[in-house]
Order: C-alpha cells, then structure tokens, then sequence
C-alpha cells in the first residue's frame, strides 16, 4: 500500500501536469461520482445503519439526496462557474484594458469529515472541490467505520486514482498527514481539534476551512401554532438522534409557552415514534459507547427536571427524545454542545433576555426562531449573529445548496455548498491584460514627476 507520501506526491504530480483543469475532466469525474452514489444506494444505506443504526429515510435524505442535489447543480452550473469574471469596474487608465477574475484551483487539498454524516461531510466538500478542479485526499471518520471502508473501497473505483485518494485511521494517522503540505484544508469537526489543524497549517501557511460546531439556540416565542412548531422543532433535534451540528441544541421560552409546548412535543413523539421511542425503526443509536457515557454524564449532572423521556439502555446505546426544564445558565447541559437527543429548556421572560443571554455566549452554527410575530424573527435576526439563521423551523435551511453552510466565531470559518464551495476551493486570480493604446495617460505616472496634481 502507498505512504502518504507517495500518494500525495502522486496527486501533486497529476494536478501539476494539467488534467484537472478542463471543464469536461471535471465534469466527468463529478458524473462518475452521481454514478457511484446512484449505483450504490443499498450499500450505503446498509453502512449507515451499521455506523449510526440511522433509519434508511435518514440516509436517503440526509446522506444521498444531499449530495445528489449538490452534485446536480454543480454538473448544471459547472461551465457558469468557470467563466471569468469581466464585470470589472475600470477608470480612465484602464478603459482600454482586459481586466477579469479568474477562478483557478488551489492544487491538492485535504478533507477531513467528522462521524454523524460521515457520507455527506466528505462527499459534499468533494464535488466542489472536484468543481473548481483540484486534486483531493479525503479523510473519513474513523469512528464510522462501515462508512470509512465503504469510501475507501469506492472513490478509487469510480474516480481518477491519480487525482483522489481515501486515507483512513484515526487521529494519529489525520496528524501525520497534516505534517504535510496541503493547498487548503478542509475539515469538519469539534472546535478543540480545529485548534490542532489550525496549528498544523500554520507551518505550511495552508488555507484553512474549519466547519464546526457549538450550542445552536432556538426560542419558541408568543402566540404560535404549538402543535406545528412541535412538530418542526422535534423533527429538526432528534433527527440522527440530535447527533446534527445544526440540531436545536437548547430552547429559550416563557414558562407560559414552556408549559403549552410540553403537552404538544409529548404528543409529536408519540406520533413520530410510537409509546416507545426505543423500539422504533425511526430512531437511531448515540455512535458509540464513550459518546453515550458522555451524554449520560451530563444528563446526570444537570440540575434540571426531566418531564420527557430520559429512558435509556447501554447495551445497545439508547437514549429516548428527553426534554428538561428548570435548567440554570450553568447547567452541565448549558456549558457545552449536547449532540444528542436532550432537548433543555433555559426560560426567560422577555425575548431581549433571550438575546443577551445568546449574545453573552460563543457565535452559534445556527439559530432559530418560532413565532408567529414577523417583528420577533426579524429581532432576533437583526440583534444576533450566527453562522444561519433559520425563522419557524429547524435545520431545513441547510438543504438549499444557494444558501453558503458555514459558521462564524467559534462556530468556524468559511462555507461550502453549491457556488460557495466552488469559491472555496478556487482562487480567485485578478487579471488585468493591459491595452498598448493610451500612453499618453502611462507616462503620468512615471518620473521624473511632477508635481502632484489631483486634477490629472
Ligand atoms: P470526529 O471525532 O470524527 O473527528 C473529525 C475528524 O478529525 C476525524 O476525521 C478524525 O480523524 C480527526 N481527528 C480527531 N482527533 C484529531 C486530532 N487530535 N488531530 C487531528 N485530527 C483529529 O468528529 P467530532 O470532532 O467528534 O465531530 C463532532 C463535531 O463536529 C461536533 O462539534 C459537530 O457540531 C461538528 N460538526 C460540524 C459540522 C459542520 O458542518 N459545521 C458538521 C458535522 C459535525
């Protein structure tokens, strides 16, 4: 098997000599990828369930369908993207000249994915990164390891071999490849890891894009449709059993609504998941057994008082859909991202509480609102800030590859989806092809000067 090294001089070797740089080479290769995805649906969908005992819709929907919609319109827009840019504002000097944005690869980057959509995390940043014409080393989570192997076995049998590669292993083996020299590193993951990248691209001065995490609030505020907004909110944190990085991490509300809501969530997770939550096909399973002690310990330590669920198994890493209230600011629940299905409520008595409270903590992934007031979503909205935003619903903004997918502060630093991850991993070369004509206006500028003069 090859080193890392000799498969990161390969790949560097290829992107040097030129082959990823036409349109229909790229184009190609993200055909191949729609083929591998549409050709082996079973397979990842079996993985899945054996990686995160996620529900075949999930993985449809989650894991597939959002990286075929990705992959549809890059293959769609691909030759609009590559165009250069001439929408350049000129003055006089430059009136006779060709001045134009090129969108140019950065060479051989590195994607490292974390494990609760160990597909998508490394195929979604793979089609625009394929976009833009780089080489790419991908590196899967280790702790999916169905889905680790899966990639492995399936991006060299339907990709260029000399341009993509699938490295596996754990955190050792991510650090030794860091060691090396990357033109851009994109990695997904918790925030004290991202501290490790940034450190390991500092050497080399590698661009970096950090997708991270964090506590993504949602407030359930005044007058609303309880039943709907259950709903909505119960879809969007217990989906992948909460294990999301956009899940609602805490709700923020009134006692009044805190108490018209409890009655409404009991009733949606009866519905979604039957009297018994555990035995349901629809729900999955914590990854592994030291995140499940995680989640456990926390449960145990909050001060809070579970009014739903709180059932859980160790065997088979179960923890049912559990909602706290009475939960303090300093809560084990509020001190870091659950990423489980715990839903704690903080209440408040005023929505400005509510924002101060948000404002007083690190800039979230994402933030939510539901009210059936405009004027509270849009004050929210204009009072916080947030990698996106998402009014009366959860999660669901993430779906529209024309919306950029990305943090902001802690919760990291650059975006992907659709065009936005073409610029990702583009450079944006500026060019200016200067004219002969004109040199009458040149040799104002070269010496001897004169004097100064703002008129000229
Ligand atoms: P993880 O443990 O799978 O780690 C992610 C990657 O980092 C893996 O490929 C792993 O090999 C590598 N890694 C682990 N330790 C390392 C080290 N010491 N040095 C170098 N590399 C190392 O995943 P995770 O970090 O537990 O992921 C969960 C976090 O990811 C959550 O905070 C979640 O919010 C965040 N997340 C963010 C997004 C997003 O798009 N913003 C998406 C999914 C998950």
């Amino acid at each position: 098997m090859a080193s890392q090294i000799e498969v990161i001089d390969r790949l560097r070797a290829t992107f040097r000599s030129g082959v990823t740089l036409p349109e229909q080479f790229r184009l190609t290769q993200l055909q191949k990828l729609l083929s591998l995805v549409e050709e082996n649906e079973q397979l990842i969908i079996d993985a899945l369930h054996k990686d995160l005992h996620k529900p075949k819709f999930e993985t449809a929907m989650s894991e597939i369908q959002i990286t075929l919609n990705d992959l549809y319109n890059a293959i769609q827009n691909l030759r609009t993207w590559m165009q250069p840019d001439y929408s350049v504002g000129k003055n006089l000097a430059t009136r006779m000249d060709e001045c134009f944005i090129r969108r140019e690869p950065l060479g051989v980057v590195l994607i490292i994915g974390a494990w609760n959509y160990p597909l998508h995390l490394i195929l979604l940043p793979l089609v625009a990164a394929i976009a833009a014409g780089n080489c790419v080393v991908m590196k899967p989570s280790e702790i999916c390891q169905a889905t680790e192997q899966l990639l492995a076995e399936l991006i060299p049998k339907y990709l260029s071999q000399d341009c993509f590669a699938v490295v596996c292993g754990g955190a050792e083996d991510t650090k030794s490849l860091l060691k090396n020299r990357f033109d851009h590193i994109f990695y997904t993951g918790s925030q004290p890891v991202a501290r490790s990248i940034l450190a390991a691209a500092a050497p080399h001065l590698t661009p970096v894009t950090l997708e991270l995490g964090g506590k993504c609030p949602c407030f359930i505020y005044g007058r609303i449709d309880m039943q709907k907004a259950a709903q909505r909110l119960c879809w969007s944190k217990f989906f992948n059993t909460g294990q999301s990085c956009v899940a609602p991490d805490y709700l923020l509300c009134t006692t009044q609504t805190r108490d018209a809501l409890l009655p409404a969530i009991e009733e949606t997770l009866k519905n979604f998941y039957g009297p018994d939550p555990g035995a349901s096909p629809d729900m999955g399973r914590i990854v592994t057994l030291r995140h499940w002690r995680r989640l456990m310990d926390m449960l145990k330590k909050s001060k809070g008082k579970v009014v739903i669920g709180g059932e859980n198994r160790e065997e088979d890493k179960y923890i049912a859909p559990t909602v706290l209230v009475d939960v303090q600011e300093s809560d084990s629940l509020m001190q870091e991202e659950i990423f489980g299905p715990i839903l704690p409520i903080l209440t408040i008595d005023t929505l400005e509480e509510g924002i101060e409270y948000i404002n007083r903590q690190e800039k979230p992934l994402a933030l939510y609102v539901f009210s059936d007031e405009n004027s509270v979503v849009t004050t929210v909205l204009n009072n916080t800030s947030s990698g996106g935003f998402c009014g009366n619903d959860g999660m669901i903004h993430m779906s529209l590859p024309g919306l950029p997918f990305g943090g902001v502060g802690a919760s990291g630093m650059g975006c992907y989806h659709g065009r936005w991850g073409f610029e990702t991993f583009s450079h944006r070369r500026a060019c200016m092809n200067r004219s002969w004509l004109l040199e009458k206006v040149n040799v104002l500028r070269y010496p001897p000067y004169s004097d100064y003069n703002l008129d000229w």
